[in-house]
């Protein structure tokens, strides 16, 4: 089946690009691996996109955003690309249900996942104690001890978020300063249940079959102490998914995406938008930006070439 366009991810950049595409009268497929809003849709309350004065959970603003781009034509499917040819006038897109997608242009949206901490344990007891989605997760602590790591917007509204739910939360960061809104801080150091640890780093997760404890080592004395905890909730940033264009278009040594204003990458037809490029700020409303954006500048290249 060839379409016009084909995006990859339907996180809050996709399903923008889908529904500006498809009002273009565009025939558009999305094409996603697992789950509609991608970061989005782990956020408890997203407080700062426009509109929703008392805030909207990141989930049910991932839903209206999928059946929007449904309710204007947009396709979406749910599967895994596995490999694509991004050159020539016709990209073909081959998925993990072996289907063989084709559009005359794409836009590569597939986000940002959680960075790891790296430490031996992590992987092992994943699932186990060892969570990077607090609104996913959270509900299984319900009067346990939890520790958050981390200090940016996710770490802290995990924090807060985990407080309604375990008997206490510590919040371990490894300066005297955190990077999280202001609006966010103050919530968070009004609130009994969270303890900051500050200036530290978590270097051992403990356990057997669960998460038992951590080993916590202060940065600034050298101290390190542990802690009993029943869940270690990973909160320290994002690492982008572009694995499967590495080497095909222009990265960040850390692989993000390059784009010029308009989201084009430096290929005929194909464009970037949301968490997975370069730029200052990754937030739903400047996904939602990029993907507006990048659905403009991939309908002029149709409109002018074919
Ligand atoms: P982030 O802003 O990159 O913050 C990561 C935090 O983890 C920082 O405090 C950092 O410490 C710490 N960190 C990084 N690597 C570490 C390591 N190896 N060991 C220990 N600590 C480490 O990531 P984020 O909080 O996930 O946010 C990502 C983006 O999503 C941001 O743009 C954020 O604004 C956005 N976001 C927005 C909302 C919202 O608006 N509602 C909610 C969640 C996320 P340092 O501070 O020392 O660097």
């Amino acid at each position: 089946m060839l379409y016009d366009a084909a995006v990859i991810g339907a996180g809050p950049a996709g399903l923008t690009a889908g529904i500006y595409l498809a009002r273009y009268g565009l025939k558009t497929v999305i094409l996603e691996k697992m789950f509609a809003g991608g970061q989005a849709s782990t956020t408890y309350e997203i407080e700062n996109y426009p509109g929703f004065v008392d805030g909207i959970g990141g989930p049910e603003l991932a839903l209206r955003m999928e059946e929007q781009a449904r309710k204007f034509g947009a396709e979406i499917k749910y599967d895994e690309v596995k490999a694509l040819t991004l050159k020539g006038d016709i990209k073909t897109i081959t998925t993990a249900k072996d289907e063989e997608v084709t559009a005359r242009g794409i836009i590569l949206a597939m986000g940002a996942q959680p960075r790891e901490l790296g430490l031996k344990n992590e992987g092992r007891l994943r699932g186990a104690g060892v969570s990077y989605c607090a609104t996913c997760d959270g509900a299984f602590y319900k009067g346990k001890r939890v520790i958050v790591v981390g200090g940016g917007d996710t770490a802290v509204e995990d924090a807060l978020f985990l407080s309604k739910l375990a008997a206490g939360v510590h919040l371990v960061h490894r300066r005297d300063e955190l990077r999280a809104v202001k609006s966010l801080q103050q919530k968070m150091l009004s609130n009994d249940k969270v303890k900051i640890i500050w200036d530290s780093v978590v270097t051992e997760i403990i356990g057997e079959d669960r998460v038992t404890g951590v080993e916590i080592a202060n940065k600034k004395t050298g101290r390190r102490f542990e802690m009993e905890v029943d869940g270690v909730f990973i909160a320290i940033g994002l690492v982008p998914n572009s694995s499967l264009v590495k080497g095909m278009v222009k990265m960040t040594d850390e692989g993000y995406i390059i784009t010029d204003e308009n989201m084009w990458v430096g290929i005929d037809g194909v464009f970037a938008a949301g968490d997975i490029r370069q730029k200052p700020l990754r937030q739903v409303v400047t996904s939602a930006s990029d993907g507006a954006v990048a659905a403009t500048g991939l309908q002029r290249y149709i409109s002018k070439n074919f």
